[in-house]
């Protein structure tokens, strides 16, 4: 076969445009078992056969394929004759915009730069910052882009080459001598990027990365708890040559606080008591997230008993309103007694006496208990 138009990839194999690829399987197979030097002696079975293999390399891969229907052999990456991005009037000005844009047609379009590294920071706030909400200024080490070479990875004035081994395509392919095996490695020599830098940046050496001090303010909103994270987009690290930036995810450690305990928007307080307190009532003060505030215990308070003060607890992230602060009672019976108090409690049970036997003669559990026991 002489050189001239390139026929179509699916003439040649003799198939549909809308083959499956079991179709275009079969379809090779008979070819090239048809086709092969070694058992087909026509003057031209070498030329078809070499042809045969080409179409089935894009048409057996997918993405190939699909940019071989959009372009046909004017496509970049095709191969044999087909037109090469790369030998234009300015080939670096080509790799730049391939590497840097991500322009449509280039060699490096579907892969496109790589991104940088997604980042995680601990933040340690108090139960208070957490509630209301914070700025805080952070300080993490992250790869960021080289000001030297701003990124490309080449020494300043110098600028990357088409790699030599796989000429810009950024794979390597081995055709083992069974026909139908193609496997396809990503060239070692770029790194699957397609371009090599003669001469390295001497700052990042040819990484275009420098690992930096980042310094950020992280604006925590009121409301958050340690469940959450905050992602700041843009603030992770730098991509290789010129790649754009990951992210960087804020984990919150949110404190205990010795008093408050929170239940989501809710605020949950222990407030102990005395037993006078519980029995005859009172005006307390009692803490709450913004400061003191009055309470009316009433007499005969049990513990376990609640009260709530509305909109005193934790403000709804990002929303109006706030949770509720709860009180919960706990009545404490004093360990030890001064002299007095004893008698103040000696007195105060006397006192109680005859509710007691009120007691007994009610026929509840306890009376008959009592009974039992010949109390
Ligand atoms: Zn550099
Ligand atoms: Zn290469």
């Amino acid at each position: 076969m002489t050189t001239g138009a390139k026929r179509d990839y699916y003439e040649v194999l003799g198939v549909s445009r809308g083959a499956s690829q079991d179709e275009i399987k079969k379809a090779f197979r008979r070819l090239a078992r048809q086709y092969h030097p070694d058992v087909n002696k026509e003057p031209d079975a070498e030329a078809r056969f070499k042809e045969i293999n080409e179409a089935y390399e894009v048409l057996s891969d997918d993405q190939k394929r699909a940019v071989y229907d959009r372009f046909g052999h004017n496509a970049p990456g095709m191969g044999g004759g087909a037109y090469d991005p790369f030998d234009g009037s300015d080939p670096f000005a080509t790799i730049f915009d391939a590497f840097f844009g991500g322009q449509a047609g280039g060699g490096r379009a579907q892969r496109g730069p790589q991104r940088g590294a997604d980042l995680r920071y601990t933040l340690r706030l108090s139960f208070e910052e957490a509630v209301f909400g914070v700025e805080k200024e952070i300080e993490y080490r992250r790869l960021e882009t080289c000001p030297s070479c701003r990124g490309s990875g080449a020494e300043p004035g110098t600028d990357p080459m088409r790699c030599p081994k796989c000429q810009g395509s950024g794979e390597v392919r081995q055709r083992a001598p069974l026909f139908n095996m193609v496997t396809v490695t990503t060239c070692d020599t770029c790194g699957g990027t397609g371009y090599v830098i003669p001469i390295p940046c001497r700052e990042c050496r040819g990484d275009g990365r420098l690992r930096q001090t980042r310094r950020l303010t992280v604006k925590v909103p009121a409301g958050v708890d340690g469940s959450q994270q905050i992602r700041i987009s843009g603030e992770g690290e730098a991509g290789p040559r010129g790649g754009p930036f990951g992210n960087l995810y804020v984990a919150l450690d949110v404190q205990p606080h010795p008093l408050f305990m929170r239940e989501g928007n809710d605020v949950i307080l222990e407030l102990r008591l005395n037993v006078a307190q519980a029995a005859l009532g009172e005006e307390l003060e009692v803490p709450t997230l913004d400061g003191y505030e009055r309470l009316r215990i009433p007499p005969g308070t049990q513990t376990g008993q609640t009260f709530r003060l509305r909109g005193k607890g934790v403000p709804f992230l990002r929303q109006q309103g706030r949770g509720d602060q709860i009180i919960v009672t706990r009545v404490v019976v004093p360990e030890r007694l001064t002299e007095q108090q004893r008698r103040l409690f000696q007195e105060l049970a006397q006192s109680f006496a005859p509710e007691s036997q009120q007691g007994d003669r009610d026929e509840g559990l306890f009376g008959k208990i009592k009974d039992a026991l010949g109390l």
